[in-house]
């Protein structure tokens, strides 16, 4: 893993979740393949994303004797930003399937460019579980900031950011509001156009995903 930008950035730079990623770039992905290709990859990124949460001791017996494992000290919250969030929840859900989710429902004016809110329902002790709030695009960082002040008015200290690819623009609005909320990525892109799009990027993701 490349810790990029800042030492909250880090790029998951993994042979096999390149190669992937590269895949779903390519726009004669269909719908199906895309959403595969998204599903793996967000299973694949939670070993890096989860690599230092803490562990607590646990007893276990094997069928040999008794000793003592560890497991996951806190539980888990998956919080998929609507809607191509949702493109990641099974593939981070098959790695943590103990995880609880919650949903935040944001979409950008195509006009403005700005962050509208329109859902929320997050389960009520999220204040005491790590939580990983998902979207595949860091474009402008105006959703994932909207959704990460929303979790913070939720009590959620402990969080993190995980997309597959961002903009250096995101990264900056991201970080500008939320400085502390660490960032895990597969790629950092070059730039966005004029529409808030993601250069070379991956076009729309959700309507990828979905077929829209
Ligand atoms: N959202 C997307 O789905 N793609 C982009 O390139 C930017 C925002």
């Amino acid at each position: 893993m490349d810790a990029a930008a800042s030492d909250s950035v880090f790029v998951i730079d993994h042979p096999v979740i390149q190669t992937k990623l590269t895949e779903l770039r390519d726009v004669t992905a269909d719908h199906r393949k895309f959403r595969t290709l998204l599903d793996e990859i967000a299973g694949l990124m939670v070993y890096e994303v989860t690599r230092d949460w803490p562990t607590r001791p646990q007893p276990v017996r094997t069928p040999l004797e008794q000793t003592t494992g560890r497991v996951l000290a806190r539980q888990v919250t998956l919080v998929p930003i609507l809607r191509a969030g949702l493109g990641m929840s099974d593939g981070v859900l098959r790695m943590l399937p103990e995880a609880r989710l919650g949903h935040l429902g944001v979409y950008r004016d195509e006009k403005t460019l700005e962050p509208v809110s329109y859902y929320q329902k997050l389960p009520p002790d999220i204040a005491q579980t790590e939580v990983l709030l998902i979207d595949p695009m860091l474009a402008t960082g105006g959703s994932g900031s909207a959704a990460i002040s929303f979790l913070k008015k939720a009590g959620v200290t402990n969080m993190r950011f995980v997309c597959l690819v961002a903009a250096p623009e995101g990264i900056a609005a991201l970080h500008a509001q939320h400085p502390e909320v660490p960032i895990y990525c597969a790629a950092i892109d070059r730039q966005l156009n004029e529409r808030g799009y993601i250069l070379p990027g991956l076009g729309d993701a959700g309507d990828r995903i979905f077929g829209t």
